[in-house]
């Protein structure tokens, strides 16, 4: 019997945590989050991130900035939240405007207000195993998945497909620190099929519909979709064919309701855990 890896209901879970922890602080977490442009979809994450960072009792805001904004005027927000006491969290929504580079504005934000860990220090400090100030939401949501089924990370065969900077690599680095054997593989693989059939557990963050199909799966394994794409009728789908892999796998996330929510989830965790670093 395959197992489904309920990050709907291990989030929930989270949450409900993290709001009863708030209901006993003197002051609120703060969360920040910048929205330039009008990406639907971004705006679409905005809106639920800020929903539930409402719903965990935190001081929730968000930044409408246009799709115009120059560089100047995106730096003085971010420089402003630094300095604003209130703020334990600020959280620049990715992608940005196409004339705006992320990585001038990621390395700006104060690293012990980095909620999402994109920082080059707390990168680094991921990759050094040294503690980082934030984890990266999603690949912390999906570690926190695995463990919360007691599945085996040292010593296995891991697979990511994806090596971007906000899923594959920083997941490698904490998957490596897990002491798991870690393969990323990416367009340029050769023989893809040949290395995710070696894989104990295989994450796919590709955002390429059905690129992980049942003949590349090793009976038993975990698999871990990452990915969001609407279909044609606009329902979300993730990079594996379900349906196919699902009896041949031993765990597997569904989309909806796997590692999306966990992310949210690992993100008011941030939230709250800046907080208690800035002002504990
Ligand atoms: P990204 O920056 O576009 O990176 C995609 C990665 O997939 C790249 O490294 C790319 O390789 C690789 N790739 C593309 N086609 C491939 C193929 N045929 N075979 C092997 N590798 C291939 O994407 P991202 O920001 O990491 O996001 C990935 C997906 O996860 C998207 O669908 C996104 O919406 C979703 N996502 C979900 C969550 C969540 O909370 N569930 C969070 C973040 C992202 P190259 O580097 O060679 O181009």
């Amino acid at each position: 019997m395959t197992v489904i890896l309920d990050g709907k209901t291990l989030s929930e879970k989270i949450l409900d945590n993290i709001k009863q922890k708030v209901s006993n602080l003197n002051s609120k977490p703060g969360l920040a989050v910048i929205l330039a442009g009008n990406n639907p979809a971004s705006e679409v994450y905005v809106r639920n991130k800020e929903k539930q960072a409402q719903n965990a009792g935190f001081n929730s805001s968000v930044y409408k900035l246009p799709e115009n904004v120059t560089k100047e005027e995106l730096l003085n927000l971010i420089n402003k939240l630094n300095d604003d006491e209130k703020t334990d969290g600020i959280l620049l929504q990715l992608p940005l405007p196409k004339h705006l580079a992320a990585y001038d504005f990621l390395d700006k934000i104060d690293p012990k207000k980095d909620v999402d860990g994109f920082h080059p220090i707390n990168a680094g400090k991921l990759f050094l195993n040294e503690k980082p100030y934030a984890i990266p939401c999603t690949p912390k949501g999906i570690v926190r998945l695995l463990d919360e089924y007691k599945i085996q990370i040292e010593g296995k065969n891991v697979v990511i497909a994806g090596r971007s900077n906000i899923v594959g690599k920083p997941l490698s680095a904490l998957l490596l620190n897990r002491s798991a054997t870690v393969t990323i593989v990416h367009s340029k693989t050769k023989n893809l099929p040949e290395i995710t059939k070696k894989a104990d557990i295989l994450i796919s963050a590709t955002g390429k519909k059905n690129m992980i199909t049942k003949d590349m799966i090793k009976k038993g394994a975990a698999v871990i979709d990452v990915g969001i794409i609407r279909d044609e009728n606009n329902k979300l789908r993730g990079d594996v064919d379900f349906n196919g892999v699902k009896d041949i796998a031993g765990f597997i996330t569904p989309v909806p309701g796997g590692v999306g929510p966990m992310t949210i989830a690992m993100l008011m965790e941030n939230t709250l855990e800046l907080h208690l670093l800035n002002k504990g």
